[in-house]
Order: C-alpha cells, then sequence, then structure tokens
C-alpha cells in the first residue's frame, strides 16, 4: 500500500502583505495533515499570527503544536537550518527565497517557495474594454498595491490602446486614497517608508527613462506612508518598472499588435505567479491561457483566489502549491508498505520480484 504521512515539524515563514492569511495557507494544511509548526511572522506585521496561535491553544490544540517565533531573518535562518525542522514553508520575496533553498540544501529539506510575482493582464481588442478597465482597478490596486499576483503589467492591443488607457485612468483618478479607517477611502497607506520611497524610486526612474506617467508619481505631503495609484504608460519592455517587483499602487500599461505578441511580453520576466487574459473569444482564451508561463490565469478577471485551488507560481516565482488538495500533498511525504502475506520465505526470487 501507499500512505501519505505527516513530515514532522514545519518551519513556516509569511510576509506582511497579508500576514493573518498567509499564516492560515500555512498552518491549515500543515496541522491536517499531522504535522507541527513553528511559524515566523514578518518583523513588522506579528501580532495576528500570535493571536491565532492563542486562539488555537484556548480552543483545545495541544501546547507546541503551533509555535510562534517572532525576530527577522536570522530568526528565519536559525529554523532553517535547525536539525528538527523538516520542511521549510516560505512565502515571500524571491531573492529571500532563493536564500531559504540554500539554507535548506546541507540537509536536503523539502521547501516549498511561494515568491514574487510581476503579473501581466493581457486585453485584446475582442475583449469588454468597460469590463477591462473596470477589473484593473482592484487588480493593480487592492492592498496598495502589495499583492503578488497584482496586474503589474497591462498590455493593450493596438486599435483598443487609447480606449483602454482613457478609461483606466479615468477611474483610477476617481480612487480616494488617504486614513484606511474612513469608509470612503479605497486605498490606503503603503507598509513603510521604506517601502514608500522604493515605489517612488521605480516611478523616478522611469520618469528619466521619459516614460510618460498618465496619474500620479508624486509623493505626497504630511503623515503617513500614502502613495497615489500611478499608472505609467509605454515603457520599454528592458526597463526595471516593466521587470521588477514594485509592490506598490503603480502599473505600466504598454502595447502590442497580435496574440504571439502579446504571449511573448507577458512571459518575458523572470517571475511566473499569475496573469490575466482578457477576451471575449473562447479559443484565444484557451490559447493564450495555456501559453502563459505561470501558476494562475484568469480570463476576464483577475485577483479571485479559491482555497479548493491550488496557488503557487512557474520560474522565480518559485516551488510547491499553497492552498486545495496539492497543498496536503506538499506537506505530506510518500511511503510504500510492502506486505508477504504469503508466509511463504521458500518461494523462488522471481516469484517475490516479479509476481508479488
Ligand atoms: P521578505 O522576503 O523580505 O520576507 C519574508 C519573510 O522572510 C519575513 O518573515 C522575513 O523576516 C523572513 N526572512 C528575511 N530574510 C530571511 C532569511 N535570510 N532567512 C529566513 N527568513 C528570512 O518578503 P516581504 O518583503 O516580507 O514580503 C513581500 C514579498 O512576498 C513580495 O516579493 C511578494 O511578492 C511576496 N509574496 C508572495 C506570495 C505568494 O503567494 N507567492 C504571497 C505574498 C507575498
Amino acid at each position: 500500500m501507499t500512505r501519505r504521512q505527516a513530515i514532522g515539524v514545519v518551519g513556516a515563514i509569511t510576509p506582511w502583505n497579508y500576514p493573518f492569511m498567509m499564516a492560515i495557507w500555512k498552518l491549515a494544511p500543515a496541522l491536517a495533515a499531522g504535522n507541527a509548526v513553528v511559524i515566523k511572522p514578518a518583523p513588522n506585521t506579528p501580532i495576528t499570527t500570535i493571536e491565532v496561535a492563542k486562539i488555537a491553544l484556548e480552543s483545545g490544540f495541544p501546547a507546541g503544536l503551533i509555535n510562534v517565533v517572532t525576530g527577522g531573518a536570522e530568526v528565519g535562518e536559525a529554523i532553517c537550518t535547525h536539525a528538527d525542522v523538516r520542511m521549510i514553508s516560505f512565502t515571500g520575496s524571491t531573492r529571500t527565497g532563493q536564500r531559504i533553498a540554500e539554507l535548506a540544501s546541507p540537509r536536503v529539506k523539502r521547501v516549498t517557495l511561494e515568491l514574487g510575482g510581476k503579473a501581466p493582464f493581457l486585453v485584446f481588442a475582442d475583449a469588454d474594454i468597460e469590463a477591462a478597465a473596470r477589473g484593473a482597478i482592484p487588480a493593480a490596486y487592492m492592498n496598495t498595491g502589495q499583492d503578488c499576483t497584482a496586474a503589474t503589467r497591462i498590455y493593450v492591443q493596438n486599435e483598443v490602446f487609447e480606449a483602454f488607457l482613457s478609461r483606466f485612468t479615468e477611474l483610477t483618478q476617481t480612487l480616494k486614497w488617504g486614513d484606511p479607517w474612513a469608509k470612503d477611502t479605497d486605498i490606503g497607506p503603503l507598509i513603510s517608508e521604506t517601502q514608500r520611497l522604493k515605489v517612488h524610486g521605480f516611478v523616478e526612474e522611469a520618469r528619466q527613462q521619459g516614460v510618460k506617467v498618465a496619474t500620479g508619481g508624486v509623493m505626497p505631503e504630511g503623515k503617513g506612508y500614502f502613495y497615489p495609484p500611478t499608472i505609467l504608460v509605454e515603457a520599454s519592455q528592458s526597463a526595471s518598472c516593466v521587470q521588477d517587483e514594485i509592490f506598490g499602487p503603480v502599473v505600466v500599461v504598454n502595447r502590442f499588435s497580435d496574440e504571439a505578441e502579446a504571449i511573448q511580453l507577458a512571459n518575458d520576466t523572470p517571475y511566473g505567479l499569475a496573469g490575466s487574459v482578457w477576451t471575449l473569444n473562447v479559443q484565444r482564451a484557451m490559447r493564450v491561457s495555456a501559453a502563459l508561463e505561470c501558476g494562475t490565469v484568469w480570463v476576464n478577471d483577475h485577483l479571485p483566489i479559491a482555497s479548493e485551488l491550488p496557488h503557487g507560481g512557474f520560474k522565480q516565482s518559485g516551488i510547491g502549491k499553497d492552498m486545495s488538495y496539492y497543498a496536503l500533498e506538499e506537506y505530506t511525504i510518500v511511503k510504500h508498505v510492502m506486505f508477504d502475506i504469503t508466509g511463504d520465505q521458500k518461494k523462488p526470487w522471481h516469484s517475490v520480484v516479479f509476481d508479488g
């Protein structure tokens, strides 16, 4: 028979952008599969993970099943290299993921790496342009753009480029950014001043390269790490704003001429986490969704995630899957157990090998 067994102690390391959700994505399948977890949240967002562990303890989980250790890279490295930790489940940047893979290698530990993204959003001339422009708003700006699957590169077919860009810019300009507690706020602040300076740095660099800024791009004065939703237009494919993860409310809108070029541009980054295709032609949707090198493809939508569907990247966006049945596979190891039920140890060797 084959059995799926628990791995043992899983080290989980999570990022700051969705601290509660990332903790749950790791804890639920790891525990359901029978493992114990040592989880380290990001240093600037530890509270929800600590609260989840407290609630679990209060509701009867055995002590020691969920262990929260707070701290930064040094603590993360100690978890990754500890002899008793058999697996590392990591979500964060590609750079840290590369380091985690290195740390895991001496003991050949299992790793799942959910890393960065630079999702393309392809608008074909046969799409519903109003739906695409509306869909691009949450896709680009949800969580102030601090989302690994955010639409950061919008490629629009030449015939509808102006129509899409003007409608998307108009909708972007209606968004209200500011106090996250105010009921009419659409976009809250970034996580920190460091992140805000990084985001603005990308915009400034693009400006120096002659990229047009259709809206936003100005560092607001006053308190808070706010940044306005920003649209950069027609940046070169090799520009850092097209190739690198910005992790803020900044999106590039570029052109393409035909389907082959759209696919080529969409696949032309080191990342491969997610992407979307906007078209009313179902055959095109099937072709393009197959050709995109990424773990999730939406058709006429962008962002929704369901717990029964796997989430994980291609290329430098990672290894392995969070959520769904596939996550249970990540947190278990397969064993093959063979019984001799005949009790006959004198049978010829070939009958053991070939006849079972
Ligand atoms: P990060 O890589 O800086 O940090 C992530 C976690 O790793 C933190 O807990 C951090 O303390 C820890 N860490 C840092 N250095 C370490 C080391 N040397 N050894 C062990 N642990 C270490 O990422 P971040 O800035 O917190 O989060 C943003 C990144 O996360 C973005 O790149 C985003 O795309 C990615 N992300 C990916 C997914 C996904 O599902 N693929 C989901 C959310 C976020």
